[in-house]
């Protein structure tokens, strides 16, 4: 079984943004800069955001982190991200989710403007997915389509099970695989009879959220599996969507948690970065 390691894609893939931000940089350009909000102490979100602040320094970007209380009045963060609107000198914005109650997913997705919403969150950008002509990737979505490129894993003309229809990943990978001619299952919790759905598919792509869903009854033998799921056991171990146990050697392809899609989605996000830096010159 071929292990769709995150590893070698993004020494690749950061060797040759590292490169082009040096080149800007010999050009005398102003480099890529990334701002990230963040707001209150959710564990997991300060260490993405640490992760993602790390990277963004490694390739050579500027960056910021601007942090509130999670009690704050959704208000301030509103302006805030007006301002970082405003400013030429930003390229890329991040809201780090999950929000406190007091914000509204619906409204916070308006706020970034859409030509600095390397997120690829606002509605003009999924839309802009939706009809075939991106302006940014998906950031996660994106990440499992540069893993299985990298491993020469083609999606035109195949079965792929999408296992979630969340609006960062499921919703827009289905997007991402129908513009490369896939045929597409979108299962989610009301699905009935899931397992049997999934095991038609070539490909299967689970971000459900659920630990050990994908089991050996879901799959074919010899599909291609992508687990997007993360949970941390009671022992402190990371483990996917996928039992893989259960799914043993039937996969002829799988992604590893840690280490697989993971990994791939501060890639895209900084790539996207660059990208909103270059149209601006
Ligand atoms: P979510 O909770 O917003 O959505 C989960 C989706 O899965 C829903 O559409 C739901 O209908 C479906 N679902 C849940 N249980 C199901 C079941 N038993 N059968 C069928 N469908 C089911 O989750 P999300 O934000 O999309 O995240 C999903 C998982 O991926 C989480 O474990 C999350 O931590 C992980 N994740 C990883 C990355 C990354 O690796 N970079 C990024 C985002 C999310």
């Amino acid at each position: 079984m071929i292990i769709l390691k995150a590893k070698p894609v993004i020494e690749k893939r950061r060797a040759e943004l590292i490169a082009k931000v040096q080149n800007l940089s010999a050009q005398g350009k102003r480099v890529p800069h990334l701002s990230v909000v963040l707001v209150g102490n959710d564990p997991a979100s300060q260490i993405y955001v640490s992760k993602k602040e790390t990277t963004a320094s490694l390739v050579g970007f500027t960056h910021e982190s601007i942090r509130f209380p999670s009690d704050v009045n959704p208000e301030l963060v509103r302006l805030k991200v007006q301002e970082l609107n405003q400013n030429p000198a930003v390229d890329g914005i991040l809201i780090q989710r999950p929000l406190p109650a007091q914000f509204q997913e619906s409204e916070v997705s308006l706020w970034v403007h859409p030509e600095k919403d390397v997120d690829c969150l606002h509605p003009e950008n999924i839309g802009l997915l939706v009809t075939g002509n991106p302006r940014f990737s998906p950031c996660t979505p994106g990440g499992i389509m540069l893993l299985l490129d990298h491993y020469e894993i083609a999606v035109q003309g195949k079965v792929v099970c999408v296992i979630g229809r969340s609006a960062i990943v499921g919703k827009p990978l289905a997007a991402l695989l129908l513009l490369r001619n896939a045929t597409v299952i979108q299962i989610h919790r009301a699905t009935q009879n899931p397992a049997e759905l999934c095991r038609l598919a070539d490909v299967i792509c689970v971000a459900a959220g659920s630990r050990g869903l994908v089991q050996e009854s879901w799959v074919k033998p010899g599909a291609v599996i992508v687990d997007v799921g993360i949970h941390r056991t009671a022992e402190g171990k990371i483990t996917g969507d996928v039992d893989v146990n259960s799914v043993a050697t039937l996969p002829s392809a799988m992604s590893p948690v840690p280490g697989g899609v993971g990994p791939m989605t501060i890639q895209v996000l900084l790539e996207n970065t660059f990208t909103s830096a270059l149209r601006k010159r």
